[in-house]
């Protein structure tokens, strides 16, 4: 670890005093961990980032209040490290509160809820449903009650928001008892990203609730949700993230049968077939180049037929998706783009809208083209018969805020 950490972390005089009633937000993935101090009104936090954990390369990007940034390296270290270093950092705020991002809670959980000893258990017992996720969940938890035992720790889980689908929607079309023995069915993901999202929405539109909104978030991790009411109808990934949207890596939807016919043609394992959905398909699968939508497009603009094909694929799958989800909805208000390419790229929400051909949907390309690097706002014609927002996702608030809801806070 660098020497400077303590020389160079000066915001104590700065404007700490706002910082009130801080709640901590981690977010523990398997090899970084992202963390956001969030001051009592939502208005002030710190950010950072712990990456390439394990590795030599293991290091915390760390954002002061004062906008600052510092690189500490903390070479091969992992969860444990960071989190004391991350916790060192963060002391002097005097945070009354964390609150956990965690995957997977099962179909025990609707709401978030303060960690206790079952709480735990449940989270490293689901690492069966989320083998990535939840295990570095748990970690972070038990890191943080070693060093802190008496800061109440909440856990808001991606599922959570989605215990409102009805049978219909949640359910596969498969034997009974894997359903009622096994917990086999659909739990959906992004549940804080989409509440947050379509909550915003409703606040910001003109027109009157109850509001029906498809909520498309698009990052690495890409999914699309009909909300109703504030209350999830129906989403696109399944018992595990892979389902739903092509994304980054992740395949999305692909015919049940491939892994037997994967097994039995080319000989691979379960395991291969499974790390090959998630690693090497989506975005990066067609296109051969990258994960990165930027990358895509940039090739694409170049003439690479398999990066244009993998953005037309992608656009493709999500319109399909979106006006299939609209079966949902018993109204339909409009479509929010949210997530790094929800939010950024113009090009994509338009291809995404042309698929939808047939549900009247108008877009003002002035207000679509001035819609992005974060910022909020709608770009539907007066003519158009949904409405389309853009709104950039905060996680972080909505997870610091459902923290102060679970302790009783607000
Ligand atoms: P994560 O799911 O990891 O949080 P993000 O929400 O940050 O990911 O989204 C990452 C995706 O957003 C990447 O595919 C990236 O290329 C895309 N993205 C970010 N900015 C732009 C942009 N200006 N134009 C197109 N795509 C963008």
């Amino acid at each position: 670890m660098s020497a400077s950490l303590t020389t160079t972390f000066d915001d104590k005089n700065t404007e700490t005093s706002n910082l009130i009633n801080p709640t901590l937000v981690l977010n523990c993935g398997s090899s970084s961990i992202k963390y956001a101090l969030i001051s009592e009104d939502n208005s002030i936090r710190i950010t950072g980032l712990a990456e390439n954990l394990g590795l030599d390369t293991a290091r915390i990007k760390h954002t002061t209040l004062n906008g600052d940034k510092l690189e500490i390296s903390i070479s091969g270290g992992r969860h444990q490290l960071a989190l004391q270093k991350i916790l060192e950092l963060l002391e002097q705020y005097h945070f009354i509160a964390v609150g956990h991002r965690v995957v997977h809670g099962g179909r025990e959980y609707s709401a978030a809820v303060r960690v206790d000893e079952h709480v735990l258990d449940e989270v490293k017992r689901l690492k069966i449903l989320a083998p990535l996720h939840n295990p570095a969940h748990a970690l972070g938890i038990e890191a943080v009650q070693a060093i802190y035992p008496d800061i109440p720790q909440v856990v808001v889980f991606d599922t959570a928001f989605h215990q409102t689908m009805p049978p219909v929607a949640f359910r596969y079309p498969l034997p009974k008892a894997l359903y009622e023995e096994h917990k086999i069915r659909r739990y959906g993901f992004h549940g804080t990203s989409h509440a947050y999202v379509s909550e915003r929405a409703s606040e910001i539109t003109e027109s009157k609730g109850p509001h029906g909104w498809l909520t498309a978030h698009l990052g690495n991790g890409c999914s699309a949700t009909a909300v109703y009411d504030g209350k999830s109808f129906d989403t696109s990934m399944g018992l595990t993230p892979l389902e739903g949207l092509m994304m980054g890596t992740r395949s999305g939807d692909v015919d049940p049968s491939l892994h037997i016919h994967l097994k039995r043609q080319l000989g691979m394992s379960l395991e291969e077939i499974d790390a090959m959905l998630n690693n090497e398909s989506g975005l990066l699968g067609v296109s051969g180049l990258s994960n990165d939508l930027r990358t895509v497009e940039q090739a694409a603009n170049e003439g690479h037929a398999d990066a244009k094909l993998a953005i037309e694929m992608f656009c493709y799958r999500v319109g399909k998706y979106l006006a299939s989800l609209s079966c949902a909805l018993p109204e339909f208000t409009g479509i929010v783009f949210t997530g790094g390419i929800g939010e950024n790229s113009v090009t994509t929400r338009t291809s995404i809208l042309e698929v939808m051909r047939h549900f009247g949907i108008k877009v003002d390309a002035d207000k679509n083209a001035s819609l992005f690097g974060g910022s909020e706002g709608s770009f539907h014609a007066d003519n158009s018969s949904i409405e389309l927002w853009v709104v950039p996702t905060d996680e972080e608030c909505r997870i610091a805020q459902e923290t102060r809801e679970a302790l009783g806070l607000l």
